[in-house]
Formats: structure tokens, C-alpha cells, sequence
């Protein structure tokens, strides 16, 4: 593939970052990868993993001569980032973002964005419930949703390279604006992990009274909702804090569908907890129709006879 930016400053260099370090050495999309991260022991293991060409703490000078800056730091502390980046851009450069909420990233990063470069943020729908720079991994993005919430005023040029990159990923990309984002990401994303944590939390205060049965029949459904609750906590609490009114109405919905539901069950109204159950199933079929999952059981995992 050939050279799309000459130089890339990764700022961040965790789960995101990293799994963006291997594929643009991969698939050799520019000449060089400057990593830029805030504590000299995540700096040291980016190196030692041989994620980049240039190494820094200095978020401000990753960025000088860089024409493709992409930012892979927790949502809260975008606008640190950009205060600390702002007067090193070179000027036609593009900046952008993986966060998983965006009205809060451009509300935090856009104040500080020259007229000279180019702020386009976005959101890869593609990550795993582990962090830090060894947690990335080649071919992350390939097949998955790269979402693009362009601010007005967003030069064609820009957004086009800027796709071009994703597509060279393997990506495809989509626009929307950012409070559209937001709240298909509240329900797709954050409620999910929100339920997760929370009924993980639960089942943790139960232990007690269970005697540790929780872990040890955790097969039977429990596990995988330990997946997403074993996510990243400061992740986590900054897409809460940064995507406030948007999950809380998610979560007022689904309190009350779950209100529903729980009195079809006191009720013993089996026609519409069948009619609930058979709706869902039909979706679970549409994810696995789009490719966004495989269809084998379990979700892939090996079971004792698949190694005989
Ligand atoms: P991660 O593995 O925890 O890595 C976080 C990186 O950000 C590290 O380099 C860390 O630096 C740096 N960092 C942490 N706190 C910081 C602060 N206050 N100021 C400056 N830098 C800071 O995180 P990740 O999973 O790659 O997530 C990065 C972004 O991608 C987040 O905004 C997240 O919402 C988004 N995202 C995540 C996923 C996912 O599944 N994980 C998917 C899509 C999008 P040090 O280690 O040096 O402190």
C-alpha cells in the first residue's frame, strides 16, 4: 500500500493507539510514527514493543511536522491534549480522534484547533475489554465502523484523506453528527457495558449469600457479561461523565421495558415474554447477516470434544 501521510503522531498509545501503530506499519501508510504518551513506563513498553519510529512524553512535540495526528487518550482528558498540542500543529495538518463519545471530545478540542489545521473527529466501533500498548493488535479495524462526526466547515479534501486512511484499515466509514453519534452509541455501546457493570457489581455483593457459586457456575450466562464489565475503568467513567444525557435517557427506557417485562413475569404473561425473547433472537440473526459477529455458538469459544 502506499505512503497516505508522511508522518503520524500517535498521541496515546494504549489499546486503540497500539492496534493503529501495527496496522500503519503493516500496511506502510506513512514514513513515520512518532508515539507520544503522558508516563515514561507506557513510553518504555511502546518502545520495546517497536510500536513507532520516535518516541516522547511530549505530546507538543509529536505533533511538530506531523500531518496526521490522531488522538487515542480517555474522553475527560481530550481537552488537555489539544491545549498541549495546539501551538505545534503544522499548518493543512488533519487531527483527529477515536473517542467514544463526541459532542464532549469537540466541545473539549475544537476551542483549541487552529484555523490552519484540519479537526475532524471520529469513533473506530472496534475495541476489546483489554488496555494499554500491549493490548493492540494488527487487523483490529478490518470489516468495523469507523464513524466520522465532522464539524461544519469540514474541508471535502480532508474528510476524503482521513477516509482513505480508514479505508486502508480495512474500515468502512460513516458521517453523522455528534449528538446523533451519541445517542446511537448510548444505547449500541454504553448501556450495554453500563447493565454489564452493574450486574457483575451485583452478582460481587450476592457472594456472601452465594458462596462464591456465582464463579463457579458463571458459565451458565454470568460470564458473558464479566467481558465488558472487565473494561476499562477510566474508559469507562469518562464515556458516563461525557455522555450524561444520552445514557441517562437510555437507561430510563430500558428501566422501564425492564419494568415490563418484570411484571409479564409476576403476571405469568408467557405470550409476551415469548413475544419479547423472539424479537431479540431475530436481532442477534441480523448482526451475524451483517458481519459484525460469527455465527458460532458460544460466541467461538472452544469446548472440551472441539479439540478431539
Ligand atoms: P487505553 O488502552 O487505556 O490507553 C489510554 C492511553 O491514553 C494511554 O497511552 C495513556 O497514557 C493515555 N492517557 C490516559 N489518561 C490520560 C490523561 N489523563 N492524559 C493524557 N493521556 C492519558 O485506552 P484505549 O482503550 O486505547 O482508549 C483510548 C480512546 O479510544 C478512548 O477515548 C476510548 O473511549 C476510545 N475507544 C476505545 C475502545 C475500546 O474498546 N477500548 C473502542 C473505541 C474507542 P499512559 O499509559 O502513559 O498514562
Amino acid at each position: 500500500m502506499s505512503v497516505l501521510f508522511d508522518r503520524i503522531a500517535l498521541i496515546g498509545i494504549g489499546l486503540i493507539g497500539s492496534s493503529l501503530a501495527h496496522d500503519i506499519r503493516r500496511l506502510g501508510l506513512t514514513k513515520e510514527i512518532v508515539v507520544a504518551t503522558r508516563s515514561a513506563d507506557t513510553l518504555k513498553r511502546a518502545e520495546e514493543l517497536g510500536l513507532g519510529d520516535r518516541y516522547t512524553t511530549s505530546s507538543a512535540d509529536a505533533v511538530r511536522d506531523a500531518d496526521l495526528i490522531i488522538v487515542s487518550v480517555p474522553v475527560g482528558a481530550s481537552e488537555s491534549v489539544a491545549k498541549e498540542i495546539a501551538g505545534s500543529l503544522k499548518p493543512g495538518a488533519i487531527v483527529t480522534d477515536v473517542g467514544s463519545t463526541k459532542a464532549s471530545v469537540i466541545a473539549q478540542m475544537q476551542p483549541h484547533m487552529p484555523d490552519t489545521v484540519h479537526f475532524i473527529p471520529g469513533h473506530p466501533l472496534a475495541g476489546t475489554e483489554k488496555s494499554g500498548p500491549d493490548a493492540g493488535f494488527p487487523g483490529l479495524f478490518e470489516g468495523r465502523w469507523c464513524i466520522f462526526t465532522p464539524v461544519a466547515g469540514t474541508a471535502e479534501t480532508a474528510l476524503k484523506r482521513l477516509r482513505g486512511f480508514w479505508e486502508a484499515l480495512g474500515s468502512k466509514v460513516d458521517e453523522m453528527d455528534a449528538e446523533h453519534h451519541d445517542k446511537v452509541l448510548a444505547i449500541v455501546s454504553h448501556l450495554p457495558h453500563i447493565i454489564a457493570y452493574n450486574i457483575v457489581g451485583t452478582a460481587d455483593d450476592l457472594e456472601t449469600v452465594t458462596e462464591s457459586e456465582v464463579i463457579k457456575y458463571s458459565a451458565s450466562g454470568f460470564r458473558d457479561f464479566t467481558r465488558l464489565a472487565a473494561s476499562d475503568p477510566t474508559m469507562w467513567r469518562d464515556v458516563c461523565l461525557h455522555n450524561r444525557d444520552a445514557i441517562l435517557e437510555m437507561l430510563a427506557r430500558f428501566s422501564e421495558d425492564l419494568a415490563y417485562l418484570q411484571r409479564a413475569i409476576r403476571w405469568g404473561e408467557g405470550d409476551k415474554i415469548f413475544e419479547l425473547f423472539t424479537r431479540t433472537r431475530a436481532i442477534r440473526r441480523s448482526i451475524v447477516q451483517a458481519g459484525q459477529d460469527v455465527d458460532a455458538p458460544d460466541f467461538g469459544r472452544p469446548h472440551a470434544l472441539d479439540k478431539k
